[in-house]
C-alpha cells in the first residue's frame, strides 16, 4: 500500500521539489493550493508532476478548511512548507506573516490532533531563527534563537508550537531547521535568484545594471532538491526530532555574484550597484549550520556545492531569457 502525503506550500520551490521526490518513492501526493487570482502552479509544471498530484483548495489561515483537507485526504504524513517566507517583506506585512507562518502551522497541527493524530509531521522551520549572532560563528541544533525579523519571530512560535504538540499530544513532529537552500525554482525577490536572472539578463543585453543591498553578509547556501530528501528521512525515524540542514560553508553574497558573473565570463564589480533600498531594519550578518547530527543520525549530507548550484540557476535562467 502506498503511503499519502499531504503538502502545504506545494506551490512554492520546496513543495514542487518535494512533491517530485514523493512521487519517485511511490508516495500519492496531495497538496494545498491557496486561491491567488493568477495561476500559481508553474513550478509544478516545470518539473511536469502537475497531473501527478491532488491539490485541494485551502488556506494556512483557514484552520475549518485545513480540517476538511486532512479528514478527507488522511495523511500518513503532512510537511508544512507553506508560509510568507520572504525577511524583507515580513516587516512590510508583518501580522499576515504572523497569521500565516505562526498561526498557520498550529492550525494544521490542531487538525492534524484533531483527525489524524497518527500522521507524521513536519515544520519548517529556519535558519533565521538563530539570527545569526557574532558570539556563535557556527549554529547547531543546540544554538540559543534570536530572531532578527517577523518571519524569524513567527517560524520560532511554529518552531515551539511543533514541538510542544510533540510533548503535550504524542504528536510525530519533526523540526527541520533549514538553512538557506535555492535553485532555478526559487523566488525571484530571493538573493540568489535575483542574481542569477539578472546576470542572464545583462548577459542577453536585456539588463544594464543589479541594484543589492548588503553583500558581506554570509549565508550558508545549499541546492533544494538535495534539502527536500532530509525532510523525508526525518520521518522515517523511530523519534521525533530536530535537525540542521546546511552544508556547513558560509560565503558572502559579494563572493556568490563573483561565481554568478564570472560563469558568463563578466566581472561583478562592473554591474552590480549597492542600493540602501535593499538594507534591512535588522540583519542577520552570519550563517553557517553545522549539518553533523543529520549525518549522523539520517545519513544525509549535501550533495550539490556552491559553485554547481549558481552555475545550475544561471544555466537555467540564460534559458529562459
Ligand atoms: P516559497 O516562498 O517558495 O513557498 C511558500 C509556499 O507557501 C507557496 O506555495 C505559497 O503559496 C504558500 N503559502 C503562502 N501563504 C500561504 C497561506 N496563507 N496558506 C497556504 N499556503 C500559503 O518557500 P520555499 O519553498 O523556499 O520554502 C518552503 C518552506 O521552508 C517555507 O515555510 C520557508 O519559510 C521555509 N524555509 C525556506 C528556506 C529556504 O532557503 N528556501 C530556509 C528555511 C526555511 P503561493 O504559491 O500561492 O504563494
Ligand atoms: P534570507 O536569508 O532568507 O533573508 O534570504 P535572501 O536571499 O532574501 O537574503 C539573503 C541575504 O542577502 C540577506 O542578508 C539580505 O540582506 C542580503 N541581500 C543583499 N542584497 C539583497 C537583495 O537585493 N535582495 C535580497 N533578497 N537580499 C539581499
Amino acid at each position: 500500500m502506498s503511503k499519502t502525503a499531504l503538502i502545504s506550500g506545494i506551490t512554492g520551490q520546496d513543495g514542487a521539489y518535494l512533491a517530485q521526490h514523493l512521487l519517485s518513492l511511490g508516495y500519492e501526493v496531495h497538496g494545498i493550493l491557496a486561491r491567488r487570482s493568477s495561476p500559481t502552479t508553474w513550478r509544478l509544471e516545470y518539473l511536469n508532476i502537475l497531473d501527478k498530484i491532488t491539490l485541494e483548495e485551502g488556506d494556512l489561515t483557514d484552520a475549518s478548511a485545513l480540517l476538511r483537507i486532512v479528514l478527507n485526504c488522511k495523511p500518513d504524513e503532512v510537511y508544512n512548507l507553506g508560509a510568507q517566507s520572504f525577511v524583507a517583506t515580513s516587516w512590510a506585512q508583518p501580522l499576515l506573516t504572523a497569521q500565516a507562518t505562526g498561526l498557520g502551522a498550529m492550525n494544521i497541527l490542531e487538525a492534524v490532533r484533531q483527525v489524524r493524530p497518527e500522521a507524521k509531521f513536519y515544520q519548517a522551520s529556519t535558519s533565521e531563527m538563530f539570527g545569526g549572532m557574532k558570539e556563535f560563528p557556527v549554529q547547531s541544533e543546540t544554538t540559543p534563537f534570536h530572531p532578527r525579523s517577523p518571519y524569524g519571530v513567527a517560524k520560532l512560535f511554529a518552531h515551539w508550537t511543533t514541538i510542544n504538540y510533540r510533548e503535550s499530544f504524542n504528536i510525530f513532529g519533526c523540526c527541520g531547521i533549514l538553512f538557506n537552500h535555492e535553485s532555478p525554482l526559487r523566488g525571484i525577490e530571493f538573493v540568489t535568484r535575483k542574481v542569477t536572472d539578472a546576470v542572464a539578463r545583462i548577459k542577453k543585453g536585456k539588463q544594464k545594471d543589479l541594484h543589492l543591498g548588503n553583500i558581506d553578509v554570509k549565508r550558508d547556501w545549499g541546492f533544494a532538491g538535495d534539502y527536500v530528501k532530509a525532510m523525508h528521512l526525518m520521518l522515517q525515524q523511530p523519534e521525533p526530532d530536530t535537525y540542521v540542514i546546511a552544508t556547513g560553508r558560509t560565503t558572502t553574497v559579494r563572493d556568490m555574484c563573483k561565481i554568478a558573473f564570472g560563469h558568463v565570463g563578466l566581472n561583478y564589480e562592473d554591474y552590480v550597484v549597492i542600493d540602501p533600498k535593499f538594507y534591512r531594519p535588522a540583519e542577520v550578518e552570519l550563517l553557517r549550520g553545522d549539518p553533523s547530527k543529520a549525518y549522523k543520525k539520517l545519513g544525509w549530507k549535501a550533495e550539490t556545492s556552491l559553485e554547481e548550484l549558481i552555475c545550475m540557476m544561471v544555466d537555467a535562467d540564460l534559458k529562459r531569457v
